[in-house]
């Protein structure tokens, strides 16, 4: 029997320890929170789904020789998963003008980018976690110039695989946030979770609509109503899409 302890409770996640050092059990939650949670909720099956959506597209990421903390998901809701240094980075790849580059901006929401951004943000929520120049980055040591240089590469071709995978699901990746951390050997791995609560996910066969082609946590943060209706349609397209590959 494995000994399991808590050793960490996120907002949408708690990680166990196993018998094995170098493993860890991800429990996926169903809470929901928004706005550097001030805005608290939970979305039925939420834990489930973004679960099962997350393992299967790090099993596809990984099938393309991308290196993931991902083992295996030994229960709907769980995760077993390679124990990391997680950096304290939120990287950021958008596609499309949305959320807060809008705001910051003034970028209007739906323009298509020349080409994709990937940013860095500094994972602090006291702070609220901001945006963060390269020079920022440097100064605190959150990562060398050379893991720097490896998780821009990294994201860049995570987001091709994401844009192909989810156009055949009938989406658009609008933009999305990764994790990345590092194993024993110093070994530079994604993590976290890639699900609705991390993606912006737009169905192109509402793609004019702002509020019904939203598939996302937007619909949580916006108070969109059918959020679970939208995390369901999500999970049965990347299914659909795994087994036709
Ligand atoms: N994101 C996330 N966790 C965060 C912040 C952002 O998963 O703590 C995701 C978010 O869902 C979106 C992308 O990163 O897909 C870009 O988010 P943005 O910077 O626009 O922030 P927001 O306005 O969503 O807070």
């Amino acid at each position: 029997m494995s000994v399991q302890t808590k050793i960490y409770e996120g907002k949408a996640k708690i990680l166990y320890t196993t018998h094995d050092p170098e493993i860890l059990l991800a429990d996926f939650k169903d809470d929901a929170t928004a706005f550097n949670a001030q805005k608290r909720g939970s979305i039925q099956g939420k834990g489930n789904i973004n679960n099962i959506i997350s393992s299967k597209l790090f099993q596809q990421l990984e099938a393309r020789g991308i290196k993931t903390h991902y083992i295996d998901s030994p229960a709907p809701n769980q995760m077993r998963v390679k124990a990391l240094k997680i950096l304290p980075l939120e990287v950021v790849v958008r596609n499309i003008a949305a959320g807060s580059l809008c705001k910051q901006t003034g970028l209007a929401v739906g323009t298509v980018l020349k080409q994709p951004l990937v940013e860095f943000y500094y994972k602090n929520d006291e702070l609220g976690d901001p945006l963060l120049t390269g020079d920022r980055l440097f100064l605190l040591e959150l990562a060398t110039p050379e893991q720097v240089d490896t998780i821009t590469h990294l994201a860049l071709q995570i987001n091709k695989f994401l844009c192909d995978f989810f156009r055949r699901c009938d989406i658009t990746l609008v933009d999305f946030k990764l994790e990345f951390g590092l194993d024993s050997q110093q070994q530079l791995l994604l993590a976290d979770e890639i699900s609705p609560d991390t993606c912006r996910l737009w169905d192109n066969s509402a793609v004019r609509d702002p509020n019904l082609r939203v598939l996302d946590k937007d619909r949580f943060r916006q108070d969109l109503g059918n959020v679970e209706n939208a995390y369901q349609e999500v999970l049965q397209r990347v299914l659909k899409a795994v087994e036709s590959n």
